[in-house]
């Protein structure tokens, strides 16, 4: 058996290949902190691997664990000079989770536990602090009984309400030693009504439970909810870490904290945190008292009236100061960091790699580059690509006129409009009808994570910018206004007031997480721009790449925001997404539904100049670029008159009855259009269309030429090819047509032809079909659903199941199938390249905009991917880091 148990001091743990793999995060760094000298009260951490342990052994601890729980307890005991349940000085510890990476749904941390009716008796003997010693045993009742033996927290937080309220006190600092021992009694009842068992008197069973109920939780629904949300395995397992307890609820020279060495918001580089005197543990993150700020500074901007950290401890905080720096320049990275004061003494309980919004995560990364702590190709590997969307996504129209009706805190950027819900089922519930909402609670918990992902925006009364819903919501991207103590909610009747003016469930408010305020009614939003620290890092970003990055756009719109994020050309171009204008649907069902060639060219002849200008707005707009335009490729059923007013209008237009275009539209109905006449089947069988098309393509090219407008370098792409024969007509179609104007205009057109890839028949034929293609565009959604036989849009009947039961690890329609769908990528690949050396290749599905899929599609050795606009910049990011990967 390895290794079970590493105390923090322990040496051989630095030589530890994958340390936070086996000690959790937490431990790890415990361990670490130590190392670097900055005081940690001691302890040990019990392995992830005994968590595995743990649920062979029929989830009881191995024989050997328990030996080394033992005797890693008395190192503690000889290190504080305490002794676990002794009468004279009793020894308390808190048992504390920690997976790899912090988990919001593992257990909660225990404190104080070894206190029992005795001990606790030599603790107010030991400390002449009877009040102190009675509120630690109660809290450590409270929590025991919560999270061990299963008692509802709120029962607890009831008699304690319901006691101030007898006694006339508004805070639990209110309550005096006597108070507490009345409380404690009646705890000890609650449990005992509860759970028919009397609160554990033993110290070492009270550890035990605590942490086997550590390792319970690994399996607890919220934590797999939590690993299901976030992709995390469910092999890892978490550690336990027991640690001597240290006191911030002794009195006013004691105090509890939780800090950031840069402000996780913004980014900038000074100290940001909250603080409360005489208090334990999460009383700072939990909302119940206000928490003061670390700093002068943070004090001032937002205007509160309590000392700062800074004035009311000042020997303290240079202390924390001077270990922020430490840390920083140790780790290399902004630490999100926990501390306890006892008696002026400052103590360690926490250090990790904080959680920062997308804005703050760049500044702090070109800050970090800037001030030499780390290298540009450092900088570009933090930043998490899908992150960025965040950047990307509208802010408040500053013209617009707004009501705000309440202000809170700004924990976590982005504007955001919805109906308002008070409940996280509420949110899932509507999210599923494609409703945006609002979550607005008291404050959130764990168990509410569904509900914020589902959610548009959270909206809460009480907690501070450290509070359970700002981490959370900074870590998921969605805005967040917390603590916004001007709303008192009532969830009974649904509704929350604000001032004068009252919120029912249903109606819509937009928050602003990056300036704290609530807004009734939707606000219109403007679209961002990349600059300041944003362009520096794509600018770094540009320069690691290789793979190119174009936008999937047919609008000129479209193709100006793509440019302004960064596009280098265009990838997919649809050409059928033209034809749905009012003014071109009706030609556009001519063309369809006419019976004779004549009518047909007729109707064509009436859309070929509204393609042509929509080319030349684009190609002006891409000058200089590439531009690969698909030719017309759903089935042509997509375009047909459904209302008997619209066929009435298409059969005047072609002098046929009504019942000629039924029948008509019968004729053309398909059981299978997916797989049906649509693609090049449609040149095939339609050649005059495609030949418009080309036509509308190669005279826009010489029309901007006559302006003297440089234009785009036009790749024409013939969709849903699967046999060599099918481009070799079509590219002959396209020839003639070149070869026409270039007659009518004297002069020499440029230009590629190419297909696109997306049926395992032509990835299978590559080596024929590219003798006729200068590129392959792959087209991974059809090629996803050609592959897997799968229909995109009636996949999500099954697709949870799926991914419930591991058969998928992820939508194969959100992140390329690499194995399967990869395969026939790297096959079309190699054989295109074999036959035709030069051949260009890029990918055009969703799926360009997919971090893990640019990783594919460059270890694959394409040469561009191709994204929605608003990607383009995830996409700049992610293929840089591919290439840095390598
Ligand atoms: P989480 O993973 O939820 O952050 P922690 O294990 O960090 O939980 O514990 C939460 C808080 O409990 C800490 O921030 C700290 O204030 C307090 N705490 C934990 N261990 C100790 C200890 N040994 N002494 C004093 N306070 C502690
Ligand atoms: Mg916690
Ligand atoms: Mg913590």
């Amino acid at each position: 058996m390895a290794k079970v148990i590493f105390s923090f001091d322990d040496k051989s743990a630095k030589k530890l290949k994958n340390k936070k793999n086996i000690l959790g995060g937490k431990g790890a760094n415990l361990g670490e902190m130590g190392r670097l000298g900055l005081p940690v009260p001691p302890g040990f951490t019990i392995t992830t691997e005994v968590c595995d342990l743990f649920y062979k052994n029929k989830k009881k601890l191995p024989r050997k664990v328990l030996q080394n729980i033992e005797s890693e307890l008395k190192n503690i005991e000889k290190k504080t000079q305490k002794k676990f349940g002794d009468l004279k000085n009793p020894l308390l510890v808190s048992v504390r989770s920690g997976a790899r990476i912090s988990m919001p749904g593992m257990m909660d941390t225990i404190l104080n536990l070894g206190l029992n009716d005795r001990t606790v008796e030599s603790l107010k003997k030991r400390t002449s602090n009877g009040r102190f010693a009675k509120d630690s045993y109660r809290r450590f009742i409270q929590m025991y009984s919560n999270v061990v033996l299963g008692v509802e927290g709120h029962l607890f937080e009831e008699l304690i309400d319901n006691y101030k309220l007898t006694k006339g006190v508004l805070l639990d600092t209110d309550l005096d030693e006597s108070d507490w021992d009345g409380l404690i009694i009646n705890f000890k009842e609650l449990v005992k009504k509860e759970k028919k068992i009397n609160f554990p008197q033993d110290v070492k069973e009270q550890l035990l439970g605590a942490i086997n109920a550590v390792f319970l939780s690994w399996d607890s629904q919220r934590a797999k909810t939590y690993r299901k949300l976030n992709q995390i395995p469910d092999h890892w397992g978490t550690a336990v870490n027991v640690q001597a307890m240290v006191f911030g609820n002794m009195g006013d020279d004691c105090s509890t904290g939780v800090a950031f060495t840069r402000n996780p918001s913004t980014g900038e580089n000074s100290f940001f945190g909250e603080f409360l005197i005489n208090a334990q543990g999460e009383d700072v993150v939990a909302g119940t008292r206000t928490p003061q700020y670390i700093t002068k500074k943070a004090k001032k901007d937002s205007g509160s009236k309590d000392p700062s950290m800074e004035e009311a401890m000042p020997k303290v905080y240079k202390e924390l100061a001077k270990v922020f720096l430490k840390l920083e320049r140790h780790y290399k990275d902004m630490q999100d960091i926990e501390f306890t004061v006892e008696n002026n003494k400052l103590w360690m309980l926490q250090t990790r790699s904080g959680k920062r919004t997308a804005k703050a995560a760049i500044k702090i990364a070109v800050d970090m580059v800037r001030e030499k702590l780390i290298s540009k190709k450092e900088a570009i590997k933090r930043i998490d690509p899908n992150t960025l969307d965040t950047l990307l996504h509208p802010t408040l129209d500053e013209k617009v006129e707004k009501e705000v009706i309440a202000s809170g805190l700004p924990a976590s950027p982005g504007a955001a409009s919805g109906k308002v819900v008070f409940t996280a089922d509420e949110a899932e519930k509507l999210n599923g009808m494609m409703q945006d909402t609002i979550l607005v609670r008291l404050e959130t918990s764990p168990e509410d994570i569904h509900g914020m992902h589902a959610a548009k925006g959270i909206l809460t009364a009480r907690g501070g910018m450290t509070s359970h819903a700002a981490v959370v919501a900074r870590g998921m991207g969605r805005p967040c206004v917390s603590g916004s103590s001007e709303i008192t909610i009532d969830y009974e009747l649904k509704q929350f007031k604000a001032g004068d003016v009252i919120i029912k469930e249903g109606d819509i408010i937009t928050i602003d997480g990056g300036s704290g305020k609530v807004m009734k009614g939707l606000v219109p939003t403007v679209q961002p721009e990349i600059s300041g620290y944003f362009s520096t890092i794509m600018k770094w970003a540009d320069k690691f790449r290789k793979l190119k990055v174009r936008t999937n756009a047919e609008t000129e719109v479209d193709s100006k925001t793509a440019r302004e994020f960064g596009a280098e050309g265009i990838g997919l171009c649809r050409t059928e997404h033209m034809f749905f204008d009012e003014e071109r649907i009706l030609s556009v069902r001519q063309m369809i539904l006419s019976k004779s060639k004549e009518d047909r060219n007729s109707a064509l002849d009436k859309l070929q100049p509204h393609q042509k200008e929509d080319f030349k707005k684009i190609f002006k707009v891409m000058s200089g670029l590439p531009v690969t335009v698909r030719l017309l490729d759903p089935p042509l059923h997509e375009f047909l008159p459904k209302a008997d007013k619209d066929i009435d209008e298409v059969a005047r237009s072609l002098n046929l009855s009504a019942k000629e275009i039924k029948d008509r539209i019968a004729e053309l109905h398909e059981e299978n259009p997916m797989l049906g006449h649509r693609g090049c089947r449609l040149g095939i069988s339609f050649p005059e269309i495609y030949e418009m098309q080309c036509r509308a393509i190669f005279e826009a090219i010489v029309e901007l030429k006559k302006q003297k407008v440089k234009a785009a370098f036009v790749e024409i792409m013939i969709p849903l090819v699967s046999t060599e024969s099918e481009l070799k007509i079509l590219r002959a179609l396209v020839n003639k047509i070149a070869k026409e104007i270039e007659k009518e205009n004297k002069l020499k057109l440029e230009y590629m032809v190419g297909t696109m890839i997306e049926l395992p028949r032509a990835a299978l034929q590559a080596k024929s079909i590219s003798k006729h293609a200068d590129f392959f565009s792959f087209g991974t959604n059809d090629l996803t659903q050609t592959t897997f036989g799968i229909s995109r849009d009636d996949s999500g009947k099954f697709l949870n199941d799926y991914i419930d039961n591991k058969i998928f690890d992820v939508d194969p329609f959100v992140s390329i199938d690499q194995n399967g769908v990869g395969e026939l990528v790297e096959i079309a690949s190699s054989r295109g390249r074999k036959t035709n050396k030069n051949i260009k290749l890029g990918i055009c599905g969703e799926h360009g905009g997919d971090p893990k899929s640019i990783e594919f599609c460059s270890r694959t050795g394409l040469n561009y991917v191709s994204c929605s606009p608003f990607r383009v910049p995830v996409a700049r990011l992610a293929a840089a880091q591919a290439e840095l990967s390598k």
